[in-house]
């Protein structure tokens, strides 16, 4: 299949879980996750109407965005280093992968240098993986509370990428806990003055569960580009 039949294949059933969860398909971004994919492929999901690419490694950004339209909205979506941020500007969209108190000091000064505020949603370890992707749940109150002091950065919402390979109820239990983690939060002042507005959940396996657990932005990359190694 094509990109193009792809995406109005993710679209449709992006649309189909919205109606089953009484949801507006307005309210649910596709961000196509473009990590690995040449230009020219990217350049066929512009063409079929999307803005939205994620990509996980700055470098891999960096070559990539200068040879893509202007009007491409960029997100980080992987483990960044501390010491790529300096590459980045204020072509990106959202870095949903703020992790760490580290991070944030780096963000914060960086983009005090640069006046450029950056937009981040706050990664969380909802299914207690080992591999640590994301704050742990019992970190996230007092990230919340420490981000206030650091005026270049704003959380937007949170981000989770559940855990691989679990079964579909295991999936939607964590998709669901990232929402109630969210709405507690809230609950506790967290957030600019738009509250907490995103959650960033559902990938390639799980978007349509996802959708129908409130998230805001799925994450989809194989199922529109096709299979990578
Ligand atoms: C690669 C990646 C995706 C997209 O995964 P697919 O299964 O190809 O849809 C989404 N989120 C993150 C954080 C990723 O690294």
């Amino acid at each position: 299949m094509s990109i193009v039949n792809n995406i109005s294949e993710v679209q449709q059933k992006i649309a189909a879980a919205a109606a089953r969860a009484g949801r507006s398909p307005k309210d649910i971004a596709l961000l196509a996750v473009s990590k690995t994919v040449p230009e020219d492929r990217i350049m066929e999901a512009y063409r079929a109407g999307l803005r939205a690419f994620g990509e996980n490694k700055v470098q891999e950004w960096q070559t990539k965005h200068l040879l893509l339209p202007q009007d491409c909205q960029w997100h980080i979506i992987g483990h960044l280093q501390t010491n790529k941020v300096k590459y980045l500007d204020d072509s990106i969209a959202l870095i949903h992968s703020l992790d760490r108190f580290a991070l944030l000091e780096k963000l914060n000064l960086e983009g005090e240098k640069r006046q450029i505020r950056w937009k981040t949603l706050v990664q969380v370890n909802v299914a207690r993986d080992e591999a640590k992707a994301g704050l742990e749940i019992e970190e996230i109150q007092d990230f919340m509370d420490s981000v206030h002091d650091f005026p270049y950065v704003t959380v937007h919402g949170l981000m989770t990428i559940g855990a691989l390979n679990a079964g579909p109820e295991e999936t939607r239990g964590y998709f669901r806990k990232l929402r109630e983690i969210r709405d507690d939060l809230l609950t506790k002042g967290a957030g600019g003055p738009d509250g907490l507005p995103h959650l960033s959940m559902g990938m390639s396996q799980d978007y349509e569960t996802a959708v129908e657990e409130g998230t805001t932005i799925v994450r989809v990359g194989s199922t529109i580009f096709g299979h990578r190694n």
